[in-house]
């Protein structure tokens, strides 16, 4: 089970009542930050969240309504005594703007691992150390995957995509069957293969099928390009922006490369996702309920984000 926690909704600035769009995700007790903008930090400690066990933090891109939150939050976390280090993940860029913000936060007591434009699925693992990356792709110990996605905005920003695996069940008849000794089980069950006794053992001798993981996609700040609805195809649950409700503001999407509530209703439509939750939205639009409808005509699972909305996500 993953929980998700939408720490703000807004786009462009931060709002008395709307901070700006970051979302928080919650795996066994280890969390993952999907952007960080001005009061991040806030919005945490308004809904109680906590932020010693984030050890993740993905940026979308270096606009200030998803990153000025970064140095502070950065900061805080310092101050709790955390020293595991934290891995940061960004587009073309990244490194140069943390190496800018060492200046701000040059005593901060754990390391950095900054990743910038990954073109490949990361993998990570739980360790005493939080979720650390694996950096050897034969290891079939993934908790959590990371794969990102170039999107069409004013400046270079990546999309996301959250897996979390489901391991096959477990047949001890299968391995009786196969005449697997018992010792070696465990560690089959756990991905293993194993060579024992000059014979070759291996996971399926043990195990089931391969059973369906949780899939949790977050795409701000973009155009609707071609490219999404493959990328978030089945997602469980879309988190998307739709920056402005009204479809005649449509051209103002195009020249601030941002999307309508039907535009992000049909890239979750034909990305048959189960579920859209839209966010980002512009300062300018008070009543975000009044243009719900654009959004549900074309994908009828459309939920509207506000600050604090929280969810968990299942295994099928
Ligand atoms: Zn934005
Ligand atoms: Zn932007």
């Amino acid at each position: 089970m993953i929980n998700i926690r939408l720490l703000g909704s807004g786009g462009g600035m931060p709002m008395p009542d709307r901070f700006l769009s970051s979302l928080l995700v919650n795996f066994q007790g280890r969390k993952i930050l999907m952007d960080c903008g001005e009061g991040t930090q806030v919005a945490m400690r308004k809904f109680n969240t906590g932020f010693k066990s984030i050890d993740i933090i993905c940026i979308t891109h270096n606009h200030g309504d998803h990153i000025f939150g970064l140095p502070g939050l950065l900061s805080t976390i310092g101050n709790s005594d955390r020293t595991e280090p934290i891995t940061i993940i960004g587009p073309k860029g990244m490194k140069g703007i943390m190496k800018g913000l060492k200046i701000i936060m040059p005593h901060i007591p754990y390391d950095l691992n900054i990743i910038e434009d990954p073109r490949h699925e990361l993998a990570f693992g739980i360790s005493p150390n939080g979720l650390m990356l694996i950096e050897d792709e034969n290891c079939t110990n993934k908790d959590i995957t990371i794969s990102t996605l170039e999107l069409d905005h004013s400046c270079p920003c990546i999309g996301y995509s959250i897996y979390v695996p489901r391991q096959p069940k477990f047949y001890p008849e299968k391995a009786i069957q196969n005449q697997v000794p018992m010792e070696l089980w465990k560690r089959l069950q756990n991905g293993e293969t194993i060579i024992h006794n000059n014979h070759r053992y291996e996971p399926n001798m043990v195990l089931g099928e391969n059973r369906r993981g949780i899939k949790l996609s977050y795409i701000v700040d973009t155009r609707p390009i071609d490219t999404i609805p493959e990328f978030v195809y089945e997602s469980d649950l879309l988190v998307c922006e739709g920056t402005y409700g009204d479809s005649e503001d449509v051209d103002k999407a195009i020249k601030n490369k941002h999307m309508t509530f039907s535009e992000a209703a049909d890239l979750a439509n034909r990305g048959n996702v189960e579920e859209l939750l839209l966010t980002h939205f512009s300062p300018s639009m008070e009543s975000v309920g009044l243009f719900k409808k654009n959004a549900v005509d074309i994908f009828k699972n459309t939920t509207l984000g506000y600050d604090g909305f929280s969810k968990d996500l299942y295994y099928e």
